[in-house]
């Protein structure tokens, strides 16, 4: 348990691809000891299954005779795939982009489509019994070396979209052959995943990730946490260390993997695991008990979620609520926008099952690093078209989620949040547009929720500084950490060369969170706090004791918190983010911080696996 502290507070000192310790393990392989970045707790063992995404790395591996029907099958419904996915990048950069910048991509689909390409390739799975994807890589590279001899600048410059149109269809062969070979539950190995990568495998009974580059607060971290699947990131080179089938052990709270593990690391991960059942059980206690501090002074405490069958983990978590929808996972699983009805469906089913509870919907957050393979090309995504902005850009889909959302409101516990608010323009633009939807469907004698509460995500700098401004214009604010962290400290959330700068405890965070706080007070309206830092125990006296009203945090650590803020009086709380809003460096908070929570909780800080 408190594994998430221990990512975002212990260093690591090793992240290397050179294995920490090497010695004999299972079936006399030799046990390898990689430490990356926890960044999704939870330990488990299993098979490894490595996926090569974005850079494909394909070696040679041959099928058999009576494989060929599949193998080609397989082919066909990557390609079918691919162009799928293909025209619906290229409808949305024709909208954005105009048709002539869009048109990169319907060539795209040109090359996908070139017939001599095709009959190359099932050429070569039947006659040479290659696998599709090493097909496919020969017969591209092929055509990479003519565009790479000729003279023409050109042709040189379409090696590029050669390039894409390749990793495209092979990763989809790749996802097609992972999910359908992984019943028997897998460790997944990649070089990097993305939030659509994250959800998909997850379907199909993963036990954990691992990948090369990413950092803790990236996107398909978050979805590990919140799926509950052990997760660690950042393990430079693992992929030349693993192979398919070796057995594995993935110690998410400390940031380890193990290849091959000896007899005694698997011994003690089984009762780890025993041990961490053991906790989360005497833990329930607190389930129907009020998130109070000892002189009663009561937060909320919601949940974060991003898919409806999580409802149901986080009632039985005891959450006051959900804080933060991540609706944007509908149309990251489908990658597509679902229909008005489709979503009115799900968000309907959410606000039942969660009633009288409070959920606030967050609309889309597409971009940054929440968007397909498939959307236009941005050099800097994560300042680009993201969030409200996108959605104000596409006003069909921005009032089909609108009305879907306000539909579902009927009960009265839906509230609506905008992300990426960064002024006071956007923002208005934002609430009359929820406006103008709502007054489309009184026309219509559609019932919702008049009175339904609006809020804004502050998780841009910019919104920080003019807080009292945007307070006047929404009923609550929700405080979003992992992008306020990476915009105000310019470390970007997802890079794991930097990832030690992301620090939550740098005093221009707490600083900023102080501010939003009071300008929210300031304004009679709450304030919630829904980025990761919620959820890590170390901050929870920090935020109450600076007044925050709600943490909604990944539902696995919600009786952790509560049992935190149980723990401590309100004016404890306040002497503690007093004392840390003195700190001159995010070191020197951390010196006094860890040793009193470890002392204060020892049966949680414990160290897992050794
Ligand atoms: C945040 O930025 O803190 C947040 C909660 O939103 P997301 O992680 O989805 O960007
Ligand atoms: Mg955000």
């Amino acid at each position: 348990m408190f594994n998430y502290s221990r990512m975002v507070l212990a260093k690591n000192d090793d992240s290397s691809s050179i294995p920490l310790t090497t010695s004999n393990g299972k079936n006399g392989k030799n046990e390898k000891i990689f430490r990356g970045i926890a960044a999704a707790p939870g330990i488990s063992f299993g098979l490894a299954y490595v996926y090569s995404q974005m850079e494909v790395v394909i070696r040679r591996t041959d099928i058999t005779l009576g494989e060929v029907e599949s193998e080609l099958l397989l082919y066909r419904q990557a390609l079918e795939r691919s162009a799928e996915e293909l025209e619906k990048i290229y409808d949305l950069a024709k909208e954005k982009l105009g048709e002539s910048l869009a048109e990169i991509f319907q060539g795209h689909l040109m090359m996908l489509h070139d017939p001599v390409l095709t009959e190359a390739i099932e050429n070569r799975v039947r006659g040479r019994l290659n696998k599709a994807e090493y097909a496919v890589a020969s017969e591209f590279e092929k055509y990479a070396s003519r565009l790479r001899d000729s003279a023409d600048d050109l042709l040189h410059e379409r090696m590029q979209d050669l390039e894409d149109v390749k990793n495209r269809l092979i990763r989809n062969l790749q996802r097609k052959r992972l999910t359908g070979t992984i019943e028997g539950g897998r460790i997944i190995f990649s070089r990097k995943l993305t939030p659509a990568d994250t959800v998909l495998f997850s379907r199909h009974n993963v036990l954990g990730y691992v990948t090369e580059t990413g950092g803790m607060t990236s996107h398909a971290a978050i979805i590990s946490r919140s799926l509950n699947i052990p997760a660690v990131v950042a393990v430079p080179g693992i992929l030349n260390e693993v192979n398919d089938g070796d057995l594995v052990i993935i110690d998410g709270y400390k940031g380890l993997v193990y290849i091959n593990p000896s007899d005694t690391h698997l011994a003690e991960c089984r009762k780890k695991i025993a041990e961490i059942e053991n906790i989360a059980k005497k833990l329930e206690t607190l389930r129907d008990l009020h998130c109070e501090t000892t002189d009663g002074h009561v937060v909320e405490l919601a949940a974060n979620a991003e898919f409806v069958e999580e409802v149901e983990y986080i009632r039985q978590q005891g959450a006051d609520g959900i804080g933060l929808y991540r609706t944007e996972h509908l149309y990251l699983l489908r990658e597509e926008f679902p229909s008005e009805q489709e979503q009115f469906l799900v968000y309907h089913e959410i606000a039942e099952a969660m009633h009288p509870r409070p959920v606030i919907f967050r609309v889309f957050d597409i971009g940054g690093d929440k968007v397909l393979d498939s959307s236009a090309r941005e050099g800097n995504p994560f300042m680009g078209w993201r969030g409200i902005r996108l959605l104000l850009d596409q006003p069909d889909i921005f009032r089909a989620q609108l009305r879907a959302i306000l539909r579902a409101s009927r009960g009265g516990n839906v509230k609506i949040m905008f992300p990426m608010i960064s002024g006071l323009v956007v923002l208005k633009a934002a609430v009359d547009f929820l406006d103008g939807v709502k007054e489309e469907l009184r026309h219509e004698g559609v019932p919702f929720d008049e009175e339904i509460k609006v809020g804004a995500m502050i998780e841009v700098p910019s919104a920080v500084l003019i807080a009292d401004v945007l307070a006047r214009e929404v009923d609550f604010f929700s405080i979003g950490t992992n992008d306020l962290i990476q915009y105000l400290l310019a470390v970007d959330r997802g890079n794991e060369l930097i990832s030690e700068l992301y620090q939550e405890f740098h005093p221009a965070v707490l600083h900023a969170i102080r501010m939003v706080i009071e300008s929210a007070h300031r304004n009679n309206i709450w304030v919630g706090l829904c980025g990761e830092m919620a959820g890590n125990p170390y901050a929870t006296p920090l935020l109450l004791g600076m007044g925050i009203d709600e943490f909604s945090v990944i539902p696995s650590v919600l009786p952790e918190i509560k049992h935190i803020v149980r723990s401590f009086s309100f004016k404890e709380a306040e002497e503690l983010a007093r004392r840390a809003l003195d700190a001159k460096t995010h070191e020197e908070v951390r010196e006094w911080l860890i040793p009193l929570m470890h002392d204060r909780f020892p049966e949680f800080f414990t160290t897992t696996m050794t």
